[in-house]
């Protein structure tokens, strides 16, 4: 665990890395129409104004035939915005205010700006920063939760917030710091449900790591809590080259599990490759190259990152992976996972390989701590994760002892078994488990095997928690509990 001094340095870099797509999000040619978008956009989505301004902007093109609208015809092209009537009073204002004083152009001044009807301090930012180039930084709903979230304010109203903001962060970046905040508050940090757990963030965050109340939902976050929310055979010999020396700045991950807790211990400007399996978070599909399967993953473009590290798993790489990546010179390390313990182990192995001891400990200890207790024998449970022919995790895997770490008794071979109709029959599950992957399983196979076993419990459920270890270890254990 980090220090939750904020640290604001660090924190536009990682948002910059994470949301190399931020930018403003309203549609908009000129800064007449951006204008008159930023005052639709209050209380409503960007993407509905997007929906409305087309037709809007056809009709009224300028200041001028804004003017001169009449007001039943602008309430009726605005009204899904919602507080249509006060808008279109507003719009109308702005059209005749910017006629009479300004020639029909939007003013750069910030006063003269503000001065005009419909635009208070917040949209006059938005039009400086966007429309003008003029560094401001508006904060809106998303900005004035992650701040505070992050520790970068203690205050309770957007205009002082801002303020903190303006002062910890240089002049230049407050434009790009407004859309990548607003971005995060999006995507990641949501107000009701903070993804804290796959936050690029989350060692930074006091709110994250528990240190703080959650200053927005007044409680306080734990990684398990439900605000903060792939296998195969063959494989790298465990025990096998572990390079030591500098922590490794230029990470390439095979496992696409790791790559998603990389980024959640913070680690993702340290990513320099990654498997096209490696989906997780979203935004890493568009900041980190990919090279390749895991199974053959492109040697030569692995070469070409100069990674000083490799990252594997057992299961998840080929052997010949490794012994290549020694041919290279490449340091790699490979992890074995068949058990939640294994989890435990290898977030402290790689938190000590990657200088990130604390947060580490902290999730380790974490999960160490969910693994006591009595369990209950629950329901024998047969988790498929293929078909045609069927195949099934058996209960020497990561998902078996996820299965009995969580209560359910485990059925099948060991490992990763084919098996026939006849094979699955005999087995007599009371519950069977259909994850959407790394087989895309669905309803209509929920419907065919239910029909086959019509005194067992069959249910499709989430692939990612029962198969990604590390990075939803927990969630995959909460998962596999809702079954006892
Ligand atoms: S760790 Fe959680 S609360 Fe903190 S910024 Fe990330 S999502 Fe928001």
């Amino acid at each position: 665990m980090r220090s939750s001094k904020p640290q604001p340095r660090e924190i536009q870099a990682r948002l910059r890395a994470a949301y190399p797509d931020a930018r403003c999000a309203l549609d908009h040619r000129d800064p007449f129409q951006l204008v008159v978008a930023t005052i639709l956009s209050a209380q409503c989505t960007d993407a509905r104004v997007n929906l409305t301004t087309p037709a809007l902007f056809a009709r009224y093109p300028n200041a001028a035939s804004l003017a001169a609208a009449r007001t039943e015809e602008l309430e009726a092209l605005i009204k899904s915005t919602g507080f249509f009537r006060n808008k279109a009073k507003n719009l109308i204002g702005l059209g005749q205010a910017l006629m009479a004083k300004h020639g029909g152009r939007v003013p750069s001044d910030p006063a003269e700006l503000g001065a005009l009807p419909g635009v208070g301090q917040k949209t006059a930012n938005v039009v400086l920063a966007n429309a003008f180039g003029v560094p401001a930084l508006a904060v809106d709903t998303h900005i004035f939760r992650v701040a505070r979230r992050l520790g970068l304010s203690k205050a309770a109203t957007p205009e002082k917030v801002e303020a903190d903001l303006c002062q910890a962060f240089p002049r230049e970046d407050w434009i790009e710091l407004h859309h990548q905040l607003i971005f995060h508050g999006r995507r990641t940090c949501d107000a009701r449900r903070p993804a804290c757990a796959a936050c690029p963030l989350l060692d930074l965050c006091p709110t994250g790591l528990g240190q703080i109340k959650d200053p927005h939902l007044g409680v306080r976050l734990t990684l398990a809590s439900p605000q903060a929310s792939v296998l195969s055979p063959q494989a790298a010999a465990p025990g096998a080259q572990v390079p030591t020396g500098d922590t490794p700045k230029r990470i390439v991950s095979l496992v696409p599990s790791v790559t998603e807790l990389l980024v959640q211990w913070g680690l993702a400007a340290r990513l320099a490759g990654r498997t096209r399996y490696c989906i997780e978070p979203k935004w890493i599909r568009n900041t980190v190259p990919a090279v390749g399967g895991t199974k053959n993953p492109d040697l030569d473009r692995i070469r070409d990152l100069a990674p000083d590290l490799v990252i594997l798993e057992r299961d998840e790489n080929p052997k010949e992976v490794a012994d290549a990546l020694t041919a290279l010179g490449i340091p790699w390390l490979a992890l074995e996972i068949r058990t939640v313990k294994d989890c435990v182990r290898a977030l402290r192995q790689l938190g000590e390989r990657l200088g990130a001891v604390e947060v580490a400990e902290s999730r380790a200890s974490a999960l160490e701590a969910t693994l006591t207790g009595r369990r209950r024998k629950g329901p024998r449970t047969l988790a498929l994760i293929w078909k045609d022919p069927w195949m099934s995790a058996g209960p020497d895997t990561y998902v078996g002892d996820l299965l009995r770490t969580g209560g359910l008794a485990p059925l099948g071979p060991d490992r990763y078994p084919t098996l026939t109709d006849d094979d699955l029959a005999a087995l007599s599950p009371e519950l069977i488990l259909l994850p959407t992957e790394p087989y895309r399983f669905n309803r209509r196979h929920q419907a065919e095997l239910q029909r086959r076993f019509p005194d067992a419990e069959v249910r499709v459920v989430d692939g990612q928690a029962l198969t990604w270890y590390l990075s939803r270890t927990e969630l995959g254990l909460d998962l596999v509990r809702s079954f006892r």
